[in-house]
């Protein structure tokens, strides 16, 4: 196994935590994998028992049962949860955690929190977000699923693509349309899944992420209450940014951990396979492709480390942030690439963990902002604007 030199970046506690999350995750989670995997979702029940364990909501406050702690208590807990090898169930845990409600912990009312941020700890609400659109992904502020206010309700008309958790959720944080076109005319609402006029029309078959649903969501007449807006009317386009840097980097996580059980599988293999008398690893070219992934892994963690401390610094880093995620995930992509080509036929093969990491990692080029979205953004920050 690859070890890379972090005790310089996590104390006891952390290193603790980081012990009983992987025992958890070993015991609980890595034996229903493959199941969840071939089912193409995973069990919904895991959630509860994750939320009774403590293991939800490891950033938001007690007093709506999180655990309050630190940003590094967070990556340690995202990283042992990816050892599952699971990626597409880990991506629908961190939709819930740390993509569709940071924005409900950010801008939430007390009352909202109570109902649901507790739920999202506890593990009793299941939680997505739901930005993306048939006509409109990068493009988030061109959305045009309508909300019309009729006394206490708001009236939502639209549909939504590509969206995770989407046949699971109990709520939604949908982005609609209450104002004139543009950031300026974007809310939030929390949407209840069991509103009349609410559907999943489709669920998408993926590529990789298979243990995760995709989905295409409906909505005709639903009737949201008022009180469910989330932050202010016409707001919601900068609600949802005070979400964005935790979003991507929960999705670098991914990336490099990905990254990382490649490299694992690869130096095992390495060791093992005997072709000309000798471990394939003793030959120099399979030897530099080891020390290149390696190289990408740690380059992407230290990314990550310094975009995450900075974010919990409150630190403006939304630059920082996405050099991490752009760098992490194509850096996924070279490291499972050269894991299936040192696995030879092998690592073509269904059973072998490369050819599914091969396939999952791709993702994080494009979900949560696509790398050229990621490289609009710090060359924003540089002074250059394209858009
Ligand atoms: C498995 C999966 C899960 C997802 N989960 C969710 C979810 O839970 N919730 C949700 O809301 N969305 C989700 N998405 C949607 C995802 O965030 C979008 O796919 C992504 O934002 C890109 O949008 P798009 O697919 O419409 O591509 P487009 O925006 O149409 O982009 C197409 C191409 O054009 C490029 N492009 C667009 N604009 C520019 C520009 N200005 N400059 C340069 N290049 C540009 C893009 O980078 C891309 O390469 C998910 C997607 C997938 C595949």
């Amino acid at each position: 196994m690859y070890e890379s030199k972090d005790a310089y970046f996590f104390n006891e506690d952390h290193v603790a935590f980081r012990d009983s999350v992987r025992r958890f995750v070993q015991k609980e989670v890595t034996p229903k994998a493959d199941e969840w995997e071939d089912r193409g979702c995973y069990d919904k029940m895991i959630f509860k028992r994750m939320g009774d364990l403590g293991l939800l909501g490891i950033k938001y406050p007690i007093e709506y049962c999180g655990q309050g702690a630190d940003t590094r208590m967070n990556l340690v807990w995202m990283e042992e949860m990816c050892r599952c090898k699971a990626l597409g169930f880990v991506m629908s845990l961190f939709v819930h955690t740390d993509m569709a409600s940071p924005a409900l912990n950010n801008v939430g009312t007390p009352e909202q929190k109570n109902k649901y941020l507790r739920g999202v700890c506890t593990g009793e609400k299941l939680m997505a977000v739901a930005m993306t659109e048939p006509n409109h992904g990068s493009d988030v502020a061109a959305i045009e699923t309508r909300a019309v206010l009729e006394g206490d309700h708001y009236r939502v008309n639209g549909a939504k693509t590509f969206i995770t958790n989407g046949t699971q959720a109990d709520f939604i944080n949908v982005v609609v349309r209450t104002g004139a076109p543009g950031v300026k005319g974007v809310s939030l609402l929390l949407v209840d899944t069991d509103s009349p006029g609410f559907s999943v029309s489709k669920k998408f078959n993926k590529t990789g992420l298979l243990s995760s649903d995709t989905t295409e969501l409906v909505f005709e007449d639903v009737m949201v209450p008022k009180e469910n807006l989330l932050g202010k009317e016409n707001q919601g386009f900068y609600a949802l940014m005070t979400g964005l840097e935790s979003e991507r980097l929960s999705l670098a996580v991914l990336a490099y951990m990905g990254a990382a059980m490649a490299l694992d599988e690869s130096i095992k293999y390495a060791k093992e396979r005997i072709q000309f008398d000798r471990p394939i690893g003793n030959f120099q070219a399979i030897a530099h492709q080891l020390a290149d992934m390696a190289t990408d892994l740690e380059a992407s963690k230290r990314l990550v480390y310094h975009a995450a401390l900075l974010y919990d610094k409150g630190i403006k880093c939304a630059s920082e942030v996405s050099m991490a995620k752009v760098f992490a995930a194509e850096a996924a992509c070279r490291v499972v690439a050269n894991a299936v080509q040192i696995h030879g036929g092998y690592g073509y093969i269904r059973e072998y963990l490369v050819d599914r990491l091969y396939r999952d990692v791709r993702l994080f080029n494009i979900g949560g902002g696509t790398r050229e979205i990621m490289r609009d953004i710090i060359a924003k920050e540089m002074g250059f604007r394209s858009r």
